[in-house]
């Protein structure tokens, strides 16, 4: 039964991990894996997670099983966070919601559900977009067709490109859209854009698909969720994937959440038993730990106090290595303008260096990224800020 396969590439970012591992460099620098790392370039335990788990560790009495939607009252804060207390969706009970394991749970459960509801509408995804929602679309057997967004000249999204291209979008097409820090280029669509887009895809009976997997890493918990938020208010249905991997630090805990927002209630029940039933044939139940975690910190106030400071000392980190390394650009003298780069969001961005640059960045001065020249700003420290500066000057001479 096997012989027949054929050994597929290593996943280009484990490799990099594995010979940035290798490499003896003591000045070497990881800005390849997607993960938030402080000053020490440690991807810590946030404070009030480890609170949360001392709590659960005192207090939790069963380990019995929890059902497809996984718990109630992640479901319920997670629903919340992402479109506010009081919003319509949710006061008019249009909403399901499922607990997942991650965002990808959560985006592999939305992309099936599409399959059954809608199997041949085709998805439309951002020119870049994250490499991993492809094998996740496709793997449900949709569609997937690309729709301009990255401007590498401008360093910009090519909003015109993007609107003309969705106006030849059929109806009953999914727009895939990352709700902000858009992965991989860090540009994203401003308020008015949002609304532009939003007036879009009501008028042609486009569905909105979000991804929101930073919430809290861009401008703030609020800021990031407006165009979802707006979404969810105008469009009649609409899918949402959410990931707790990065906002509270969760990544292995596998904590995500998928939402679905039907026309009215009676449509929303019928939504969300064939949703529950997608996800029993597939891993069934989601982990219980990390939204248990979750729903221990959003349900207490000091706990919630505690996880939001700690968030925003992520982004304002994160922001002002975005200065520091445009500042650091012209103290260098390098001729190319780096000024895109505080004006963009979230842990991602391109340096716009081609593959030749990235491997001599890596061969000759151990700084890994992957070769589209996406960099994970969070890899940034004082101790690397000016050696990563410099050897990039220099390989741009
Ligand atoms: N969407 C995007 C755009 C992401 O960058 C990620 C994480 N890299 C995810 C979804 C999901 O991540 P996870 O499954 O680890 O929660």
């Amino acid at each position: 039964m096997f012989e027949h396969l054929q050994a597929l590439p290593a996943d280009p970012i484990l490799n990099l991990m594995v010979q940035y591992r290798r490499d003896n460099n003591p000045h070497k620098v990881d800005l390849g894996v997607g993960v938030y790392k402080d000053e020490q370039g440690h991807t810590g335990i946030m404070h009030a997670v480890t609170a949360a788990e001392t709590h659960l560790l005192a207090t939790e009495t069963t380990k019995t099983y929890i059902g497809p939607a996984g718990a109630e009252g992640f479901n319920y804060h997670i629903s919340r966070l992402l479109l506010g207390n009081d919003h319509s969706a949710i006061k008019d009970q249009r909403i399901t919601v499922a607990q997942t394991p991650g965002g990808c749970g959560a985006l592999r459960m939305a992309a099936e559900f599409t399959a059954k509801c809608s199997p041949d509408a085709t998805v439309w995804v951002s020119d870049p977009t994250w490499a991993n929602h492809i094998p996740l679309l496709k793997g449900a057997g949709l569609n997937i067709t690309e729709y301009p967004y990255y401007d590498g000249e401008t360093k910009g999204i090519r909003f015109d490109a993007m609107c003309s291209a969705l106006e030849t979008a059929k109806a009953g097409d999914l727009v895939l859209l990352h709700g902000c820090c858009h992965n991989p280029s860090g540009a994203d669509l401003s308020k008015v854009q949002w609304d532009a887009i939003a007036e879009l895809l009501i008028r042609k009976n486009l569905i909105p698909f979000v991804d929101i997997a930073y919430q809290g890493l861009g401008d703030g918990l609020a800021e990031d969720a407006y165009g979802v938020r707006l979404l969810a208010d105008k469009a009649p249905e609409m899918l949402i994937a959410s990931s707790c991997s990065k906002n509270f630090g969760l990544y292995r805990e596998r904590t995500g959440s998928v939402m679905v927002i039907a026309p009215n209630q009676q449509q929303a029940a019928v939504t969300a038993s064939n949703l529950f039933s997608i996800i029993r044939g597939h891993y069934s139940m989601p982990p219980a730990h990390g939204a248990a975690i979750v729903e221990t910190i959003l349900g207490n106030a000091e706990l919630t106090k505690s996880w939001d400071d700690e968030l925003t000392l992520m982004r304002t980190r994160i922001l002002q290595l975005r200065h520091q390394l445009a500042n650091e650009m012209v103290v260098t003298g390098c001729a190319q303008d780096f000024s895109f780069i505080p004006q963009q969001k979230g842990m991602f961005s391109f340096l716009g260096i081609n593959k030749q640059q990235v491997g001599q960045l890596r061969d000759e001065y151990s700084i890994y990224m992957v070769d589209s020249s996406r960099i994970n700003i969070a890899g940034l420290s004082a101790q690397n800020l000016s050696y990563v500066a410099q050897s990039l000057s220099s390989v741009l001479k």
